[in-house]
C-alpha cells in the first residue's frame, strides 16, 4: 500500500517500485488521500479555460490513465486538497481541507483500507511530507495513525478486523547523492545539467540521503513511471525539468528508488534491496 496526498504523487514518488512489484505478481493498492482539486495547472499546454473549468473532472481521468499504466489498483479517501499557500504571512488554509482534520479521524478511512486490503509493507512521506505541502504532511500523520492502529482491536473497532502491517517506509525521492551523482554522470556525458542550480542552493537544506536504509533496483521501470507521469497532463509539462535527463543516463547513475524503514516487525538486516525483505510468504520466493 502506497499513500499518497494528491493524484500524481503515486507517479513522482516511488512509481518504478511499484511498477516493478506489480510486475512480479504484488497487488500494489496507491491511496489517493485527496482529489486535487487546489493544485495548479502547471502544464502551459494545459494551461485553458475549458482545462480549468473541469480540473476535478480531469485530474480523475488522468489517475485512471496513470493507474492503468502503473497496473495498480487505487482508492481514493476524499478529502478535500489544501492547497499550497504562498505569501509572507503565509494565509490561513481553507476551511474544511484535509491538513486542518482532526488526525485520529482522518485516519480512520485509512484504518478501514488497511484492514480490507491486508498489505504487508506500507509506504508514505516523512514528517516534513518529503517536501512541506500542508497535505503531504497530513498524510504522514495519517499513514502512521492507521499503521500503529490497524492491528490493535482496541482502536477504531467499528472499522473491520485488526490487521497490522509489517514494515512501514518513507519515500526519499531525493538526497543530496542521488543529485551529485545524476549531475556528474550528465555533465560527464556532454549533456546540459538541471541539477547545478538546485546543488548550489543545497547550502542549509537537510539531506536525507543519510536516512535511506533501501535502495530498490527498478531502472527497467523508469519509463513506466515517465508515461504515468506523463499521464497526469495538467501536473506535468513533458517539456519541463524531469524530462530533461536522458533515460540512459538516469538508469545507470542511480537505479534505484530510495526508501527510509521506520517501523518493521520482520526481522530484515539494514541497508536493504527489498521492501519485502523478512516477509515470508507462501509460495513467493523472497
Ligand atoms: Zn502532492
Amino acid at each position: 500500500m502506497a499513500v499518497h496526498a494528491h493524484p500524481d504523487d503515486e507517479s513522482s514518488k516511488g512509481a518504478a517500485t511499484t511498477a516493478k512489484y506489480v510486475a512480479e505478481g504484488v497487488d500494489v493498492l496507491v491511496v489517493t488521500c485527496t482529489g486535487g482539486e487546489r493544485g495548479s495547472v502547471l502544464n502551459p499546454k494545459m494551461d485553458r479555460p475549458d482545462v480549468w473549468a473541469n480540473i476535478a473532472d480531469i485530474r480523475r481521468a488522468e489517475m485512471d490513465a496513470a493507474r492503468a499504466i502503473l497496473g495498480i489498483e487505487q482508492a481514493w479517501l476524499g478529502f478535500v486538497d489544501s492547497g499550497l499557500p504562498e505569501g509572507d504571512p503565509l494565509p490561513p488554509l481553507p476551511e474544511g481541507c484535509f491538513a486542518l482534520q482532526d488526525v485520529a479521524e482522518a485516519a480512520g478511512p485509512l484504518v478501514r483500507l488497511m484492514r480490507e486490503f491486508r498489505p504487508h509493507v506500507v509506504t508514505t512521506y516523512d514528517e516534513e511530507g518529503g517536501y512541506p505541502h500542508p497535505d503531504h504532511i497530513m498524510t504522514h500523520k495519517i499513514s502512521i495513525e492507521a499503521f500503529d492502529a490497524a492491528g490493535d482491536a482496541e482502536r477504531y473497532p467499528e472499522l473491520g478486523e485488526p490487521w497490522q502491517p509489517l514494515k512501514l517506509y518513507y519515500d526519499i525521492v531525493f538526497s543530496k547523492g542521488k543529485i551529485l551523482v545524476l549531475h556528474e554522470a550528465l555533465l560527464a556525458a556532454g549533456f546540459e545539467s538541471p541539477y547545478g542550480e538546485w546543488l548550489t542552493r543545497w547550502e542549509g537544506r537537510t539531506d536525507k540521503g543519510p536516512r535511506i536504509t533501501t535502495r530498490v533496483g527498478c531502472a527497467e521501470y523508469f519509463p513506466v513511471r515517465d508515461d504515468a507521469l506523463r499521464a497526469h497532463a495538467t501536473q506535468i509539462d513533458p517539456d519541463g525539468f524531469w524530462f530533461q535527463v536522458p533515460m540512459e543516463v538516469q538508469q545507470r547513475a542511480w537505479p534505484t528508488e530510495d526508501f527510509q524503514l521506520v517501523r518493521s516487525l520482520v526481522d530484515s538486516p539494514l541497508p536493504e534491496s527489498d521492501l519485502f525483505a523478512g516477509i515470508a510468504e507462501p509460495g513467493v520466493p523472497r
